[in-house]
């Protein structure tokens, strides 16, 4: 039986004198997740293993971690080399088909190096009966010597690497419901930031499918954040005052200076949207500037999708399950009055005209505080 699991993180282990803050937090992260004591040595962690654990749930569990690079279910045995063969027979035998041994050697004390290892080993292994395979084998038998103690493991799986959520600060998200904003946020999340998604609506209650992708995307983060905020009442007033080929613009432009005052109120160093140049009228180099303008020398508004092509976009939304969400019709509050082809180069000057007709500064307070 596996009695551990061994982690090891990638990036993290690059960063310096911050290293033990993110590696605390990659464990804080984990303890969400799995019950069982986490030990920290240098470069990976291990968590015991009780009797009853269920291996599944625990798989499933890490593969939502960021920050791990990889991880693998392990026998331990003492660092030893008559404990190693026989630990390594017998998890020999409950594999089928030809291996090969990949010897690690990090406690550089043990008296045989790696290559000599992985040949003695093997050699030994098959006076058993079972069959070793240099070119070609059917699996690896990682042997990982430490100085404490050696892993043996035949499987390493792989992590959702990046930043271990938490240690690049926080980040608010225009969350839209559409196929973008979810992918923009959990790229944003696996570069370590916190997300609090904000979600401007006009139906008399935010749609299911929103709260669906929120449920989707907590599989990452059990802490992350949904604000829902009612975009009607500033909705009307700009239909009002503003013609209807700068609408669009108004209305972004009123979503980044509220999403700003979400990130006030919960301490955000930083925003993210959906936006990808040149997708939709909106999103041309000019009126990305002008929409999030107002803000701009507030508060960092990242695109994190900006370069990437639809498709790929669309690949990454099926791989975190939330493109079949996405795609179900509602009622998208940007859409709400404005023409077939809204403005797609928008001075600047002409929509600080039509703001003068709007009380912003009370729209946005008396909105937030609804
Ligand atoms: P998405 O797929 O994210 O909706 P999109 O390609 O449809 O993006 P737009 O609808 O033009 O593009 O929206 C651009 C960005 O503006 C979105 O990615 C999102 O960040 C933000 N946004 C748009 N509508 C809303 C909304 N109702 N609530 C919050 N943010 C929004
Ligand atoms: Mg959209």
């Amino acid at each position: 039986m596996y009695d551990s699991v061994i982690i090891h993180y990638g990036e993290i282990a690059l960063k310096g004198k911050n290293r033990s803050y993110f590696e605390n937090t990659l464990i804080k992260n984990i303890k969400k997740k799995i019950n069982g004591k986490i030990i920290k040595y240098r470069g990976y962690f291990e968590i015991k293993l009780p009797d009853d654990s269920n291996l599944e749930e625990i798989e499933s569990a890490l593969k939502t971690i960021f920050g791990i690079e990889n991880f693998s279910f392990c026998y331990t045995t003492k660092t030893d080399v008559k404990e190693i063969e026989k630990k390594a027979f017998e998890v020999i035998k409950t594999n089928k088909g030809t291996f090969k041994v990949k010897t690690k050697r990090a406690d550089k004390s043990f008296p045989i190096k790696s290559p000599e290892f992985n040949r003695q080993l093997g050699i030994n292994l098959e006076k058993n009966g079972v069959k070793a395979e240099i070119t070609d084998p059917d699996y690896y038998l990682y042997v990982d010597i430490q100085q404490e103690k050696t892993y043996l493991y035949t499987k390493k799986i792989s992590g959702l690497g990046g930043l271990p959520i938490g240690v690049s600060g926080k980040c608010v998200c225009l969350f839209s419901g559409g196929i973008d904003s979810p992918v923009a946020a959990y790229q944003m999340m696996g570069r370590g930031c916190k997300m609090i998604l904000v979600h401007f609506y006009r139906t008399p209650e935010v749609e299911q499918k929103i709260l669906e992708l929120f449920e989707l995307l907590k599989i990452y983060d059990p802490d992350i954040i949904l604000e829902s905020i009612n975009f009607k009442n500033i909705q009307n007033n700009v239909i009002m005052e503003v013609s209807s080929k700068y609408r669009l613009l108004i209305y972004r432009r009123f979503m980044f200076r509220l999403a700003y005052e979400i990130a006030k109120k919960y301490k955000a160093n930083c925003l993210c949207t959906g936006e990808n140049l040149g997708q939709v009228a909106s999103q041309t180099m000019k009126n990305m500037f002008v929409a999030s303008q107002p803000i701009i020398s507030e508060i960092n508004v990242f695109r994190p999708l900006i370069a990437m092509d639809k498709t790929e976009i669309i690949q990454l939304a099926k791989e975190i399950n939330t493109f079949k969400i996405s795609i179900q019709p509602y009622e998208e509050c940007c859409s709400f009055m404005i023409p077939k082809h809204p403005e797609t180069h928008a001075q600047l000057k002409d929509i600080l005209e039509y703001e003068d007709n709007l009380d912003v500064e009370e729209l946005v307070k008396e909105t937030i505080q609804k």
